[in-house]
């Protein structure tokens, strides 16, 4: 079972390094998203049945990591740069899926239910602690496409780009045209352009 939402919160200070309104939202996200999905220890006997997709790289991302335990380096953590202060839980046992995303109505409750706080950090932590799930959150029931190369585990297969040679794993590169494998970046254009190669 998880701890209380006020110890998972702590622990969320801890790997954050401040405690902030995305916190809160991400831990109530995370035990809410559990619940739904019918995971109720994710950190333990569950922890091989939670895949968790985050759609934005802020506060909230890391209290759902911390409240569930998933990591991208174990591939229990997808992230997709959508911006939004969402995100979807998997059962991988049942196939049940939910994806939580922050009403933008609950910013102007947290005006409306602690008018008296003075700053705005606290009204919005206080709501997003307290209120019900249904004035914080849109819930919907979701499929979510996976693909049997993107499940944790070993790499499923491995090729090399055959235009700059480095390896590609999981079924990520792209055929072009006269059955030219090569990577992403070299396809599409990446996220960084070479100066010049520096080693080897
Ligand atoms: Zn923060
Ligand atoms: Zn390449």
């Amino acid at each position: 079972m998880l701890p209380p939402l006020d110890q998972l919160l702590s622990e969320c200070e801890t790997l954050h390094g401040h405690i902030c309104p995305g916190q809160v939202l991400g831990a109530r996200m995370a035990v809410t998203g559990c619940r739904l999905i019918g995971v109720s220890d994710p950190r333990g006997a569950d922890k091989k049945n939670l895949l968790v997709w985050v759609e934005i790289d802020r506060c909230m991302t890391d209290a759902i990591s911390a409240v569930t335990g998933v990591r991208l380096g174990r591939r229990s953590l997808k992230f997709f740069d959508y911006g939004k202060v969402a995100a979807t839980f998997l059962n991988l046992e049942t196939g049940t899926a939910v994806r939580l995303a922050a009403l933008e109505s609950s910013r102007a409750l947290a005006e409306r239910l602690y008018p008296n706080l003075e700053s705005k950090k606290e009204r919005q932590m206080r709501t997003y602690h307290s209120a019900s799930d249904n004035d914080v959150f849109k819930i919907e029931s979701v499929n979510v496409l996976l693909k049997d190369q993107d499940l944790p585990g070993r790499p499923r297969g491995r090729v090399s780009c055959s235009r700059c040679g480095e390896g590609i794993n999981d079924g990520r590169e792209v055929c072009a045209e006269g059955g030219e494998v090569l990577c992403r970046v070299c396809a599409f254009g990446g996220y960084y352009g070479t100066i010049r190669q520096v080693s080897p």
